[in-house]
């Protein structure tokens, strides 16, 4: 099968010999279970228990809140200890449930209905994931089952499946590949059946050849799933850009992928989906990779949803003294953790701390109009224009100028001799005009 890729783009070092290496590892309970209502695209759950309720694991705390919302389920069988305001790993705060957890249970979920998969029909398939609470595990957190149903008015006849994993430090989907390609094939076989498409294509980065060479021998000989060793290069796994790369074709700007036929999902997700359908139970945990040159023992945990961030790095025996930062998801795309109270949510993809040598100067000098910016936008935007733009707040004239196509990728930010934080001035400048576009419309 031919490989397409895709233009411009950046080579930012792997970094992920520190846990490409090593076996998913299964983290203890914590003490405490921290479950935000607000933790995937779309609207937030609604609350459905109260202080003082003992709930098994897999018990929702929060019930779905229409079509683009999914539950929340308890990861740990304890007590509901307290329900408040509490950092999220966003930087802002959420309504959150607190859970106790029970030191004596066993931590087995409820027995509960397997639904075997082949006799459902569309809406039942989508009701079950959107009941188990799915969403897409590559960080995003769009709900699972809006994609398992496109609009009618499309055909999709390619599944995607994104395994490409090109931030850099982040090795979770890796492993999953590696370690579970049964049941990668097995949420493609799920995916393919209810979309009704007879193709599917697993991008995979040419620096997991374990990883290919584990799909490949788990494949399917009734299901025509092609793995595609890809190119390495930053952002190969935003959508648009795969969709380029294993396709050839480019998504129209402000369209979705459904638009020229394709669905794309990740491996984490397929995994996901495959635990539904194999075991009935709720999306409670995923795997996390922890990491860095500022922690001690770096590693790839399957982590109850809730858990803090402090937990998670003290279970890897901490940071080293020269730990300077630490960041949710990877370097490129990620934000820096305000507080380490926040919890792993479903969209937590890695935490990786760096040490003070790699955080970057705070110094900003002025645009030299080098041009380097243009060269690494994967979607031919004119960042230096968009950065003057923005730090004038003609937030209209950014609009005019695609801010929309802009995916926030920060390869403009990375090239940049001059260290302007580009990527950051166009999340604020996002912000900015959804904010003015909702007074508007008020
Ligand atoms: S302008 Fe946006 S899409 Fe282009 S390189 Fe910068 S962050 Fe990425
Ligand atoms: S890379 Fe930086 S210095 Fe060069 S043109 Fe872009 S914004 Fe200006």
């Amino acid at each position: 099968m031919a490989f397409f890729g895709f233009k411009h783009g950046v080579h930012p070092p792997e970094e992920k010999e520190l846990t490409s290496g090593l076996p998913i590892r299964r983290m203890p309970y914590p003490d405490e279970i921290i479950l935000p209502l607000r933790q995937h695209a779309g609207k937030p759950a609604t609350l459905c228990v109260k202080v003082g309720d003992y709930v098994e694991r897999g018990d929702p705390v929060g019930h779905a809140d229409g079509y683009m919302s999914v539950p929340i389920h308890a990861s740990a069988a304890g007590t509901v200890s307290a329900i408040d305001l509490w950092p999220h790993p966003d930087g802002s705060y959420a309504q959150a449930v607190h859970i106790k957890v029970d030191k004596y249970a066993l931590q087995a979920a409820r027995p509960r209905m397997v639904p075997r998969w082949e006799g459902l029909t569309v809406q039942q398939v989508v009701k079950a994931v959107q009941d188990a609470g799915v969403v897409g595990l590559g960080g995003a957190a769009f709900p699972t089952h809006v994609k398992l149903a496109p609009p009618k008015d499309y055909t999709v006849h390619t599944l995607i499946i994104n395994g490409a994993e090109c931030e850099p430090y982040l090795t979770s989907d890796h492993r999953t590949m590696v370690e579970f390609p049964d049941r990668v094939h097995f949420g493609c076989r799920v995916m393919m059946h209810t979309l009704g498409v007879t193709k599917a294509v697993i991008g995979v980065e040419r620096n997991k050849p374990d990883a290919i060479e584990a799909l490949e021998r788990a494949k399917p000989k009734d299901l025509d799933i092609t793995i595609l060793p890809m190119t390495v290069k930053y952002p190969q796994g935003a959508e648009k850009m795969l969709i380029h790369a294993v396709t050839g074709v480019e998504v129209p700007s402000g369209k979705l992928p459904v638009t020229v036929g394709v669905v794309v999902q990740n491996v984490g997700s397929l995994a996901a989906i495959a635990e539904v359908f194999d075991t009935g139970l709720p999306l409670l945990e995923r795997i996390v990779t922890v990491t860095g040159h500022g922690l001690k023992r770096p590693a790839n945990l399957i982590v109850p949803v809730g858990t803090k961030m402090k937990d998670l790095l003290a279970y890897c025996d901490g940071v080293t003294p020269n730990a300077a930062e630490v960041i949710i998801g990877g370097p490129m795309m990620g934000q820096s953790l305000a507080n380490l109270e926040a919890p792993v949510i479903k969209g937590t993809t890695g935490v990786v701390v760096l040490t003070a040598d790699e955080v970057r100067g705070e110094k900003v000098y002025p645009c030299i109009h080098c041009g380097r910016c243009l060269e690494a936008c994967p979607v031919f935007l004119n960042p230096s224009w968009l950065g003057d733009l923005a730090r004038v707040k003609r937030y209209d004239e950014m609009a005019a100028n695609h801010l929309s196509d802009c995916m926030l990728c920060g390869s403009c930010s990375y090239v940049c001799p001059s260290n302007i934080p580009l990527s950051q001035l166009f999340q604020a400048s996002k912000a900015a005009l959804r904010r003015i576009q909702t007074a508007g419309a008020a």
